[in-house]
């Protein structure tokens, strides 16, 4: 961590007072804050109009209680939250994250990384995001059902095509958002297709919007690579996670020619030096949702449960399972074994020490509100089609997002250039991410 000019640390300190307790919120903003210092200094009126401050706190800030039933009959309660962050640019889009470890203070990490991830795509969408400290893990489909109903008879008070927009996180996915979707239409009498993105094609979904993010995160090191007059062909690649930004990595990192020789869930790592098998791995996670030792057990490759994916080398590391899982060490061992490029898939999956070690190594490193920012251009996408009843084919849709990646990839450049830090795509992507949100706000004055 770099240390603040005195006005970011005074407004930095006050976020801290405020928010105590919410580390990862205190993580998200203070990596924000390390990129913002050249630009408070080339623009003043940013501190003389209060926007960071004001950036710095929620719109709107909505918890409440998530009563369901369970299989045996006993009541079951959950926390439900929805932090709309920011409405400058269009309205409230984020996900929804089904986890036990949800709290407000990542709820609100994830929504203030919404904020200035959804602006780097260009799209018209606020920041939001929300969830529950609900855990599917071995309920059952009716089990799921009897909560998402519960959530959303709530939820529908708050959201709406031109209010707020949530889409799936981790732990949501289209069975969920299917209970979501078909409780709001009833609540609502209304069958307004664009509230939730990341539908099932037959009712209102987009093409591609299921394999967007980890398709976007490798178009995104595509770019990287071609900026270095290289690309995918013969990459060794590791990826962690399993889920759906993970599989959809994988698929694309193999049609760009590269080899994903290890993935992982949270019961340990596989690696598969013959490239990892795609449609066995769909098939243990996406149809049985079982855990990874049934890839290993079928591949016949070991299954590692106390040691660390990073440990594997690799020329491009991407990091798809969730937040601080790649920490100092790792990113020490990954140097250690030559990788060049870190994307990250998921949100904020790299510690603040080894986004240092990686920077200081000249690892090429791709913060995840640009990387990963293919998911929710494409539910921006998604919510084009909705608005206009039309339904775009898997060929246009995924032009669109190569398209938003290449823009958005140009955007960080082109910022770190200006800004005297060339390569630098975490100082792009907070400047670039940032200034639009910022402009907006200065325009519609004190909001
Ligand atoms: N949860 C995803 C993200 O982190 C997608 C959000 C959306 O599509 O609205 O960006």
């Amino acid at each position: 961590m770099s240390t603040l000019n005195p006005q970011l640390q005074s407004i930095f300190d006050e976020v801290l007072r405020r928010n105590a307790g919410e580390l990862e919120f205190h993580q998200a903003v203070r990596e924000v804050f390390d990129s913002l210092g050249p630009v408070v200094e080339k623009h003043p009126e940013y501190l003389e109009a209060s926007i960071i401050q004001r950036i710095c706190e929620p719109e709107r800030q909505i918890i409440f209680r998530v009563p369901w039933v369970d299989d045996s009959g006993t009541v079951q309660i959950n926390r439900g939250f929805r932090v709309q962050f920011n409405s400058a640019l269009g309205p409230y889009k984020g996900g929804l994250r089904f986890h036990p470890s949800v709290y407000l203070g990542i709820v609100k990490f994830l929504g203030f990384e919404q904020i200035f991830k959804n602006s780097l795509t260009g799209m018209p969408i606020g920041g939001a995001k929300g969830g529950s400290d609900f855990d599917p893990k071995g309920r059952s489909d009716a089990e799921v059902m009897r909560f998402c109903q519960s959530m959303m008879t709530e939820l529908h008070r708050h959201i709406g095509e031109y209010t707020d927009v949530p889409a799936g996180d981790i732990g949501v996915g289209g069975r969920e958002l299917g209970y979501l979707f078909g409780h709001y239409k009833r609540l609502t009498n209304k069958y307004e297709s664009g509230v939730l993105t990341g539908k099932g094609i037959t009712w209102g979904g987009s093409r591609v919007r299921k394999e967007a993010t980890g398709y976007g995160t490798v178009f995104f090191v595509d770019e990287v690579l071609r900026s270095h007059g290289d690309s995918f062909d013969g990459k060794r690649v590791v990826v962690s996670g399993s889920g759906n930004v993970a599989i959809y990595a994988i698929e694309k990192v193999h049609d760009l020619g590269g080899t994903v020789v290890a993935c992982s869930d949270s019961s340990g790592f596989v690696v598969d030096e013959d490239g990892i098998d795609l449609a066995l791995l769909k098939e243990v996670k996406e149809d049985r949702r079982a855990r990874l030792s049934e890839y290993a057990e079928a591949r016949d490759v070991p299954l590692t449960s106390n040691g660390s994916i990073w440990d594997v080398p690799c020329d491009v590391a991407l990091p798809c399972a969730t937040e601080n899982e790649l920490s100092e060490q790792d990113a020490v061992s990954l140097v250690k074994n030559g990788v060049r490029i870190v994307a990250e898939g998921a949100n904020m999956p790299t510690t603040p020490g080894g986004i240092k070690a990686f920077k200081e190594a000249g690892v090429l490193f791709a913060p995840g509100k640009a990387a990963n920012a293919g998911g929710v251009a494409t539910s921006a996408l998604e919510m084009q089609q909705n608005a206009s009843r039309d339904s775009w084919t898997a060929e246009h849709t995924e032009a669109r997002l190569a398209e938003i990646m290449r823009d958005i990839h140009h955007s960080c450049a082109e910022t770190a250039e200006e800004y005297g830090a060339p390569g630098d795509y975490v100082l792009g992507a907070n400047i670039a991410g940032f200034t639009r949100v910022a402009d907006a706000m200065l325009a519609m004055g004190v909001i």
